[in-house]
């Protein structure tokens, strides 16, 4: 016998039908003699629909009464879903972050978990029930309704996971695993049977969705074995595991302990939406990068890559970030605001970048991972305007219009198409 924790996102919860479908892999896991826990996301585009509505009731919201709104939609799913089970036979009951009680900070809209008390929970596995959770929210040291930040159910199953030392915690979404990019982009992508957390986590911070950033950060610390894997599998299907074993499909996020083949590359990941600013001229003395990056983070504004250059006379330097798109406008006032301290005769910038980034594990053994990206990206054409790169990771950043065109050039000549199709 295991315990599980079970995820469904939106798209697996999107309609009663598909809350039945989903409940079926429930009750298999049930017959099968498992200890389960669900956590649901809202049906699909549900949320898109709440944060609507809030903005147009005021632009200049309350941050608690914003999450007291968009958690609601991930309640109307925990109750179907434990109605529905119910229905199939098996005991099951509906909790709100509160109930759990899943506690968090205070920082509305994209609060941190902080403890879960998982008495009422363990209490429930031992009898049988199957408790079913709602994704993304919390309650707050005040009392109040919290969310996680968007794709914040991923982080409350693995946080639960943890709490309950859940065996397994499985995220069933619209795809049957993680892929070598987007398959969306690339419908070339092959399934990974395995990644490591590290990967996992470079591929989600630099925008493959399909896991939040936070709920791979969890997964790591508290050694949680993640499988992603698909809701519109036939629930009845025999189960196959990632290495062809008996056991259930999917991609296994894991220790790199467990990887035997480690890949050069493993992934490559689009993040759109990257707006560009660069200070020309700013005074060559310590204490200046500080001023900068101080500046927009007062203001909040999360910063991703940054490039400094000598320019030629020494005296004077030129700095290059980037920020999402959204944040432009209050980075170049944050900047703006800095003048007096930070001293520089130019700013300027742009919106609608898009970074592309080549990851794996196997890079912090292989040289020239980079420059072959670099020669791959001249070969259609494509300027590179910055470049970053980590142990297991490079990224560039271009224009938006060659975004489609670099991932899958950069797919085929890292050897990750698939043969047929
Ligand atoms: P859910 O609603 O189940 O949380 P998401 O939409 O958040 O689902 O995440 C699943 C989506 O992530 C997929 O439909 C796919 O388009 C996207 N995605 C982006 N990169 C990848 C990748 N490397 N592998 C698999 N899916 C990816
Ligand atoms: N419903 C929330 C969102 O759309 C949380 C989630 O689906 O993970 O962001
Ligand atoms: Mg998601």
């Amino acid at each position: 016998m295991a315990r599980i924790v079970v995820k469904f996102g939106g798209t697996s919860v999107a309609t009663v039908e598909r809350i039945r479908q989903a409940a079926r892999h429930v009750k298999r896991e049930v017959d099968a003699g498992h200890e389960v826990i669900v956590v649901v996301s809202a049906m699909a585009g549900k949320t898109n629909e709440l944060v609507g509505w809030v903005n147009e009731a005021s632009k200049l919201h309350d941050a608690r009464e914003y999450d007291a709104v968009v958690a609601s939609g991930e309640q109307v799913t925990a109750g179907l879903m434990a109605i529905v089970l119910s229905e199939m036979g098996i005991q099951s009951r509906s909790y709100a972050g509160w109930q759990v009680p899943i506690h968090t900070d205070d920082a509305h809209g994209a609060a941190r978990i902080v403890d879960i008390d998982a008495t009422e929970l363990n209490g429930r596995l031992e009898t049988g029930w199957v408790p079913v959770i709602t994704g993304f929210q919390g309650v707050s040291p005040n009392n109040r309704i919290t969310t996680l930040g968007r794709g914040g159910s991923d982080t409350s199953a693995v946080a639960v996971a943890a709490a309950v030392k859940a065996d397994r915690c499985d995220i069933y979404t619209d795809v049957d695993g993680v892929y070598t990019t987007d398959p969306r982009i690339v419908p070339r992508a092959q399934r990974l049977t395995k990644i490591s957390f590290e990967e996992m986590l470079e591929m989600a911070s630099l925008g493959a969705k399909v896991l939040m950033i936070r709920s791979v950060e969890l997964a790591m610390a508290h050694k949680v074995r993640l499988l992603v894997r698909s809701t519109f599998d036939d629930p009845d299907a025999e189960q196959i595991a990632p290495d062809g074993t008996p056991g259930v499909p999917g991609t296994l996020v894991c220790d790199e302990d467990e990887i035997m083949e480690k890949q050069i590359v493993s992934g490559i990941t689009l993040a759109r939406g990257e707006a560009k600013i660069t200070l020309r001229g700013v005074k060559d003395k310590p204490g200046v990068a500080a001023a900068v990056f101080g500046a927009l983070a007062d203001k909040s504004i999360v910063v991703d890559m940054i490039v400094q250059n000598i320019s030629e006379d020494g005296g004077t330097t030129d700095i290059t970030f980037t920020v999402p798109d959204a944040e432009y406008d209050k980075a170049m006032s944050a900047i703006d605001g800095a003048r007096e301290v930070v001293e520089f005769s130019k700013v300027s910038g742009s919106k609608g970048g898009a970074k592309i980034s080549v990851v794996g594990v196997g890079m912090r053994s292989h040289a020239g991972v980079a420059s072959s990206m670099f020669k791959a990206l001249a070969d259609k054409g494509i300027n590179i305007q910055l470049i970053t790169t980590s142990e297991i990771k490079t990224s560039v950043l271009i224009d938006d219009s060659y975004a489609e065109l670099a991932v899958r050039a950069l797919h085929t000549y890292y050897g990750l198409d698939t043969k047929s199709s």
